[in-house]
């Protein structure tokens, strides 16, 4: 296998199995039978011995092959006891103190193993609300949103990994204005991604300088007025100053719910790429596009690209199957909907590799081109499915229903971050551009190590202008941009986050958007230097373009960054 020296030790740290003194009971190639033999296993009433065990080699092929891997938890926890392998989650927040405090309890129970949860906290009444029961007044979201942020925060010690949340308030709730600038000081709520929900009707409202309405969220009434462009300035203000709220279009996730007589979408999980019903859970995978060129790595080969997709559908639908659930409720749900996110990493790097840069419109037309294969295969592999095991059980209730197509999936296409998972694969994450060319590591016994991109090494030796010097110069500088050692094509092709401009992230973001069942995690990087008006010019142009939502991050705003540019001794 050819996992690098961090990917083993990532998984080593945190996904292999281990006795209760810690030591490794399977290696990585002993996690991925593991997790092959487990998934497959849902074929059983399916197929005989003999057919099972090809599904089995199959599935674990993809995978110690690097060329598709599922979320996060199906790897930690498929064929183990705790048995949960979803990543996202969300939960509904009901306006009593029952359902508030239910539903931290049910968040801890989905943080202990590993999934993230998402929640809105729209329903609950505002701040200085009357509380007829006590006599009192109501405390409003976001001083409940501190409760479930201390309760992640406890329960940090004992899961997998540190919890993750998504707080989201629609734009018309009393409190929004509170909610915008909650996390201003940044030392409280530190668990929590926050997104304003938005709707097409604040958005017209900003456009021609409007007024709307705040509705009181028991009783639908307007209890005040706001004027729409100074609110969204303000949103745009504080996503300057620290990255957050992001914001996303609730009617178009609403558009786009495939189960309207189920219910409303009010949330999406943590990183904003999966939006879910109230109870609803979805498994996300990621086929790596940088083992899906053709070998002489002139472009990608849409054979192989269709095999995996296949494969990673019916992959992701035996997740459904064999998952243990946290809550009866969310079982129920689940399997009703069998919602899945196949999507994408190492955009980038195959980019680099193909020779297009990021920031062009050959890249654009070609993510047009990948993904609508992508999709198309998926949904067609999820019709197969139906065939051969059903329709979903909420088929009835569904969109699907009325246009006559069986349907095994409600969704089968996201664009996940793959925060880790690029990293066990060792290529670029989700369709971000590469962050670094060159980066420095700090390790563990406090020496620092210079890390390449693969692809930019193999260009720099084939190009004759490697050397560790240079490596260390372009570490120091972020870029290869203007650097004279670099040949010019080079150049232009290698671009990283920073040296891509807003637009062309958001419309990279928009041409996978436009192919992709539920949503695209991506983070607008910004310089250190963009102002407020770039800030809002990323918000509306995601706005035209029909994303569902927007993160921006412009650099150094925040203290803590998990990767340096620049920082080298
Ligand atoms: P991975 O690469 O580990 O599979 P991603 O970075 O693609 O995960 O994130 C996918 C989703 O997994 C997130 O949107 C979120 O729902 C969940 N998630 C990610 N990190 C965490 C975490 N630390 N705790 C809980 N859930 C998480």
């Amino acid at each position: 296998m050819k996992l690098s020296e961090n990917a083993v030790k990532v998984l080593e740290k945190r996904y292999l199995e281990k006795d209760e003194n810690g030591n490794l009971l399977e290696d990585c190639e002993g996690m991925f039978r593991r997790v092959a033999k487990a998934i497959a296993s849902a074929d059983a009433a399916y197929t005989d011995e003999k057919g099972l065990a090809v599904i089995e080699h199959e599935f674990y092929n993809m995978m110690a092959n690097l060329e598709f891997l599922p979320n996060s938890p199906t790897l930690m926890n498929a064929g183990r006891p705790l048995g949960q392998l979803s990543a996202c989650f969300v939960l509904p927040v009901e306006d009593t103190m029952e359902g508030i405090f239910e539903s931290i309890k049910n968040a801890a129970l989905i943080h202990k193993s590993g999934g993230g949860t998402g929640f809105s906290f729209s329903r609950l009444r505002a701040k200085g609300s009357a509380v007829n029961s006590t006599g009192g007044v109501a405390s409003g979201p976001v001083s409940f949103m501190k409760v479930f942020n201390a309760a992640t925060e406890a329960v940090k010690q004992g899961g997998t990994r540190r919890g993750a949340n998504m707080g989201i308030l629609r734009i018309d709730h009393p409190d929004i204005m509170e909610f915008i600038s909650c996390k201003s000081d940044n030392s409280e709520i530190t668990n929590f991604n926050l997104s304003v929900g938005i709707t097409e009707d604040f958005m017209r409202a900003v456009e021609h300088n409007l007024e709307y309405e705040l509705l009181d969220p028991r009783t639908k009434k307007p209890v005040a007025k706001l004027n729409a462009r100074e609110v969204f300035d303000i949103i745009v203000e504080m996503a300057w100053e620290n990255g957050e709220p992001g914001i996303i279009f609730l009617d178009r996730l609403n558009r786009d719910n495939v189960t309207p007589k189920l219910g409303e979408i009010e949330s999406t999980n943590p990183c904003g790429e999966q939006p879910l019903l109230p109870y609803e859970a979805c498994n996300l995978g990621s086929i790596n596009l940088y083992n899906m060129m053709d070998d002489a790595h002139k472009g990608l080969d849409f054979e192989k690209l269709e095999y995996t997709v296949r494969k990673a559908v019916r992959f992701l639908d035996n997740v459904i199957e064999v998952n243990k659930y946290p809550l009866p409720e969310i079982d129920r749900m689940t399997r009703g909907t069998r919602k899945i996110g196949l999507g994408v990493m190492g955009w980038a790097d195959t980019l680099c590799a193909l020779g297009v840069a990021y920031n062009s419109q050959a890249a654009i037309d070609l993510a047009d081109k990948v993904m609508s294969f992508i999709n198309d295969t998926a949904q067609k592999a999820s019709q197969n499915l139906a065939e051969l095991k059903g329709v979903f059980p909420f088929y009835e209730d569904s969109i699907y229903a009325q246009k006559g197509i069986k349907m095994r999936n409600a969704t089968t296409t996201t664009i996940a971050p793959t925060g880790t998972l690029s990293l066990i694969a060792g290529v670029s994450s989700g369709i971000e551009p590469i962050f670094a060319i060159s980066y420095i590591r700090n390790v563990m016994d406090n020496s620092e190590l210079v890390e390449v991109n693969p692809v930019f090494k193999e260009a720099a030796l084939s190009g004759n202008f490697y050397s560790d010097e240079l490596m260390k110069k372009i570490a120091r500088v972020g870029t290869v941009k203007n650097m004279n050692e670099v040949p010019t094509n080079v150049q232009e092709i290698f671009v990283t986050a920073h040296d891509v401009l807003p637009e062309w992230h958001v419309k990279m973001q928009a041409a996978f958007q436009r192919h992709t069942d539920n949503a695209v995690s991506k983070t607008v990087n910004l310089s250190h230097d963009a102002t407020t008006d770039d800030v809002r010019e990323v918000f509306t142009l995601a706005y035209k373009t029909q994303c569902k939502g927007v993160t921006i991050y412009r650099d150094g705003s925040r203290d803590l960054q998990v990767l340096n540019i620049g920082k080298v001794k």
